[in-house]
């Protein structure tokens, strides 16, 4: 690994900057502003490119975080604003756990033993999420969403107020029984039957990417070739940026400085970060487990070790997302590895110990690849 960087930063905030410092690549006079997950995203910093292309910029809120779309030369911006926000609506109509009317949500009531009719969208993304079980030997697992609010985050993986960590017993209950075999998966009925009122399914570690997805498919429809769409930190890049084969897109370090840690370029690809530091609740009672929204599925226990981390890039953010919370679940150590045999361009970023200043930097030679801007 050539790109391993000691980065022995100073911490001067353990939170995300919601806004951030400006970084200009060369002449292009292209900013990166860091969105609230952490991760840095571009947006055009004037009107025009100096190509004499027009840029607009959306934004907006879903999914309890904000989005953002760069456009090159569109028309109908009224037109697009409206649609993006039906899609989105729609988007978290579906995969929402804490709507209470949403699709998941309903599903998550049915009764054990009866059979429930999913949209194709959710068949597709069960689909998926087994497809990642599989590959990653069970560390990604949407069925762990019982154990994730067990570790104080609810709905919407908030901190939930006056958390007490579950004992023994009750994660172990959880870990049998909220599992992906308890799930009756019948791709030719289009129904999902829980097979134990203990399963619940939490499709969030990939809901933002295929929500991103589902906005650049849109726009390809529309006859849109180049833009940049963010959810919370995970992104897809459309073509390239005016007078560019690809998008220069900064990921931000994870000590909340506001430093950028890593540049890729992007050419019809997305980006995802997933990281414990995101979201995290003091140590419980006994001090020994600092709670994070990420779940390791195998022990039952939040992931807490030197990985604190992981970004990932794929040809469609849904892959980027999902394999960006596997890789963070499974560690540098072996997910360097993984990522490597899949072919995957991946970033880790490491901390020697809870509240240390040191920082390592790993990255799969097909990261390295994409640095080169
Ligand atoms: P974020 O949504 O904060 O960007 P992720 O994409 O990593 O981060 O998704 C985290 C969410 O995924 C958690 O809030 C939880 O609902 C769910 N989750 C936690 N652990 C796992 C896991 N091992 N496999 C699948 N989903 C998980
Ligand atoms: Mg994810």
């Amino acid at each position: 690994m050539d790109l391993m960087v000691n980065l022995n930063a100073t911490l001067p905030s353990a939170k995300a900057a919601a806004t951030g410092p400006e970084f200009v690549f060369g002449k292009a006079r292209w900013m990166v502003l860091l969105a609230a997950a952490g991760l840095a995203c571009l947006v055009a910093s004037c009107d025009r490119a100096p190509e004499g292309e027009r840029i607009e910029t959306l934004r907006g809120q879903s999914m309890g975080t904000e989005w953002s779309m760069v456009l090159v030369e569109p028309d109908a911006l009224t037109r697009i604003r409206a649609e993006v926000q039906l899609l989105l609506r729609n988007h978290e109509q579906r995969y929402s756990t804490w709507i209470h009317s949403s699709e998941l949500s309903r599903l998550n009531r049915t009764p054990a033993q009866t059979a429930f009719a999913a949209s194709p969208q959710l068949m597709r993304s069960l689909y998926r999420s087994g497809l990642m079980l599989d590959a990653t030997q069970g560390a990604f697992d949407p069925t762990c969403a019982p154990l994730v609010r067990a570790w104080g985050f609810g709905p919407g993986a908030g901190p939930v107020a006056g958390f007490d960590a579950p004992d023994e017993a009750r994660i172990d209950h959880l870990r049998r029984h909220s599992t992906w075999d308890n799930l009756d998966i019948n791709s030719h009925a289009g129904t999902i039957t829980r097979l134990h009122e203990a399963v619940e399914i939490d499709l969030s570690a990939l809901a933002k990417g295929e929500g991103v997805d589902l906005l650049a498919d849109w726009l390809v429809e529309q006859g849109q070739r180049s833009f940049l769409i963010e959810i919370g930190g995970d992104l897809r890049a459309g073509g390239g940026a005016p007078g560019r084969q690809s998008w220069p897109v900064g990921i931000e370090h994870p000590d909340g400085s506001g430093e950028m840690l890593a540049a890729v370029a992007l050419r019809n690809q997305a980006l995802a970060t997933s990281g414990t530091y995101i979201q995290q609740l003091p140590a419980g009672g006994n001090g020994e487990v600092r709670p994070s929204h990420i779940i390791d599925p195998r022990t039952g226990y939040p992931v807490g070790h030197e990985t604190i981390s992981v970004s990932v890039v794929a040809d469609t953010c849904a892959e980027a997302d999902a394999w960006a919370t596997a890789l963070l679940v499974i560690g540098a150590e072996d997910g360097l590895a993984l990522a490597s045999s899949h072919n995957l361009p991946a970033m880790f970023v490491l901390r020697d110990q809870l509240e240390s200043q040191r920082y390592l930097v790993l990255a799969t030679p097909m990261f390295e690849t994409l640095t080169d801007l």
